[in-house]
């Protein structure tokens, strides 16, 4: 099933208020690609900056913590972000879930959180080099994603699952375009063994290493419903011609 794409941007911590013109631009240039859905999830002190600067344009976190309120110093509710003008938030990004020590029941945890604020959601899941070379990379997953998983969805389109090998994450290298495609494949089926038909409506990222270069081939591969991009989302200039690639039509 051809799904709408998503390309969300993850500034990770990059961002302050002088950058809030760039962030004008992303979301200007990427009104004309009304076929793609965009958003750019940036520091937590940012988002309510943002969201008055681009009031129409989809803005997210990078985290939220489980609980509704309470005593969780540092840490910023769904409500909160809710509340700031979010509309989506990551969680459980593999640099959270290995410097945080976030384990599967806690990102799942994030998630139902999220989405029971209306907020969307980008669940990471992602296998680290070791994995890989040991040809477990596929079963890792699949367990990882199985473990972090809602309980209930009850809008497809507001969760997107984004496979980021942890070994392709900001250092240019990217897998096979047939690892990709195993991977995500592997990750439907799951969708489709815990949600039904409406697994097949999740939006499956991929993420790690993307730019204009590599984009239009990534996209080109079976069950990629669009990418989850750092460092290339943090200039207009990188980020429009990913989104320009997911807005192409696949030959
Ligand atoms: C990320 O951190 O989510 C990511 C994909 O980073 P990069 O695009 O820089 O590899």
């Amino acid at each position: 099933m051809e799904l709408r794409k998503l390309v969300a941007g993850n500034w990770k911590m990059h961002g302050l208020a002088s950058d809030i013109d760039e962030i004008r631009g992303i979301a200007a240039a990427s009104r004309q690609y009304a076929g793609v859905d965009v958003a750019l999830c940036l520091p937590a002190v940012l988002i309510e900056r943002a969201v008055r600067a681009v009031p129409d344009f989809p803005i997210g976190a990078q985290d939220v913590h489980q609980a509704e309120f309470g005593a969780h110093t540092g840490s910023v509710s769904a409500r909160m972000l809710h509340d700031a003008g979010a509309s989506l938030t990551i969680v459980g990004h593999s640099e959270r879930r290995e410097a945080q020590r976030e384990s599967d029941p806690e990102v799942r945890a994030k998630a139902e959180a999220a989405l029971s604020c209306d907020l969307g959601v980008i669940l990471c899941v992602g296998e680290s080099e070791e994995v890989r070379a040991a040809g477990r990379a596929v079963q890792t997953v699949r367990a990882q994603l199985e473990a972090s998983l809602p309980g209930q969805v009850d809008d497809a389109a507001r969760l997107a699952i984004a496979y980021e090998p942890i070994w392709a994450i900001g250092t240019g290298k990217v897998p096979t375009t047939t690892e990709i495609g195993e991977m995500h494949a592997a990750l439907r089926g799951c969708l489709r063994r815990a949600f039904g038909e409406a697994g097949a409506r999740i939006r499956i990222l991929y993420g790690g290493s993307v730019k204009p270069s590599n984009a239009a081939e990534i996209f080109s591969v079976g069950d990629v419903d669009g990418a989850l991009v750092g460092g290339a989302s943090l200039k207009a200039a990188d980020f429009i011609p990913i989104v320009a690639a997911a807005a192409a039509p696949v030959t």
